[in-house]
Order: C-alpha cells, then structure tokens, then sequence
C-alpha cells in the first residue's frame, strides 16, 4: 500500500494512512481503498499550508489532489471526506478571505464541498470540476485545465 504520511507543520509525523494501489475488490482483501489507524482522530493533511498560505487556500477531499495543487504551486490542505470536516477544521481556515474547495464532481463531492461551504460562508467557494476529480483534471488536461478553472473562479 502506499503510505501516506501526515506531517505537523514543522514536520513532526502525526499519523499514517495507507492507499491500496491494487485494482481489486479491496472489501473481499479484508481491506479498505484507503485506510486508517485503529482509533485514530480525522485529521487536515498537509497543516504546513495553513502556514504558509496568503490571504487564500485550496481544500481538497483526498491527500492525493491535495499533492497535485502543491505540484501546481498552491497553498492547499485535504479532508478525506465530508464526514471528516469538523469544527477545528472551520476555525483553522477562518481567516483566510478566500477558500477554494476542491470536492469530486459526484454526489459525496458535492456534500463535501456544501458542507465546507455552509461553514465558511463568507470565503469559501466550490470550484466547478467537470472532467474529474483534481487528479483525473490534471491527468486529462494537464496544469493548464486547473488553473483554468481557478481563472474562471476569479471573473
Ligand atoms: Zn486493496
């Protein structure tokens, strides 16, 4: 599986999730697609960001969009999934003016981003995804197909 790592923002390792990379029925290999330590709290991934950002950040709903926006060179943390989203999490992004939520174009997506939304009413904004979620945007229509949106998100 492939781990991935969360890092506090000084780089102090918090926890571990793991990825299968197998094209399989993960439930009938006693697993998950992604998975997480026994008892372990949700947590942002990528809390550097919360740092080192300006006055806007992007939120993603898996760690692996949250690593392609970095490739890109944004400011971006990911909450894996809506139900993840918690209070702590509202307050860490209060004080940016403007938040980019960046939820798969399916039905969990748009809870994740509505729910994200409702609780940064002022800064935060779902961003229009239509080929795919930020990792298959980037597959398909490379760096350009992301920032084009996020043009289109500042007219
Ligand atoms: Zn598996």
């Amino acid at each position: 599986m492939l781990a991935i790592p969360y890092l506090s923002h000084t780089g102090q390792p918090l926890t571990i999730r793991f990825r299968c990379l197998e094209e399989h029925d993960h439930r009938a290999h006693f697993h998950g697609k992604y998975n997480t330590l026994k008892d372990d709290a949700p947590r942002m991934y990528g809390v550097d960001s919360v740092h080192a950002a300006g006055d806007t950040i992007d939120v993603t709903e898996g760690e692996l969009d949250r690593i392609i926006l970095r490739k890109l060179g944004l400011h971006a943390v990911a909450i894996p999934g809506a139900a993840l989203w918690l209070g702590r999490h509202r307050r860490m992004l209060a004080g940016f003016n403007r938040v980019r939520v960046w939820g798969d174009p399916d039905d969990a997506g748009s809870d994740f981003t509505a729910k994200v939304c409702r609780s940064l009413p002022r800064s935060a904004r779902g961003m229009r995804l239509r080929l795919g979620d930020v990792t298959e945007t980037y597959m398909q229509g490379g760096v350009a197909a992301l920032l084009d949106l996020i043009k289109e998100d500042e007219k």
